[in-house]
This record gives structure tokens, sequence and C-alpha cells, in this order.
């Protein structure tokens, strides 16, 4: 499963980043991103379909895998945040 962010919607509460940290992260402009480099997931390291590429500051396209082990975190962040700004995508 995928997650991404609409930036257009969301209101920068941060309810996300305090429910799922390892995938939710407030930046300086106030608004929410994902995480998805394996930097981000030291636990999951040996998981090469990490993209390698990408260091901080979200991802290229804006769009996150979700751990397995965090998905249930993710949907809970999504069910609460106030922007229903949050898409968990196959
Ligand atoms: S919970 Fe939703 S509205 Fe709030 S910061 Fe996260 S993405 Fe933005």
């Amino acid at each position: 499963m995928n997650v991404w962010i609409d930036a257009d919607l969301c209101t920068g509460d941060g309810i996300c980043a305090e429910i799922a940290p390892a995938v939710f992260f407030m930046e300086d402009d106030g608004l929410a991103y994902v995480r998805e480099s394996k930097e981000h997931f030291p636990d999951l390291s040996a998981d090469h379909s990490f993209n390698e590429n990408k260091g901080q500051g979200g991802t290229a396209n804006g769009v996150a895998r979700i751990p397995d082990a965090l998905l249930d975190d993710v949907v809970e962040a999504a069910e609460e945040c106030p922007g229903e700004c949050i898409f968990i995508e196959p």
C-alpha cells in the first residue's frame, strides 16, 4: 500500500505526525509530508523496495510505500485527519 497527502487540503494540525511519526512529519512550511527513503525506516533497511535516491524532505512524487507494520497507524491517521487529505492506495 502507498500513502500520499493532498497538501492543498492539509490544515497543518500535525495529528498524522503524532499518530504515525515514522511515516508522517511536519515541514517548516507547516504542512505534513510522508517519509519514504530507507533511512527513515532503519528497522526495515534490508527492504530494498524503498527509494534510496531520496533524502530528507519527503519523496520525489509525494507518494510513499507503507511498511506493513505501520499500515494500521497510517489508516488511523487517515481516519483522524481533519483535512481528510491522507490517501491510501494499493
Ligand atoms: S492530519 Fe491531515 S490535515 Fe493534519 S497535518 Fe496531517 S495531513 Fe495535514
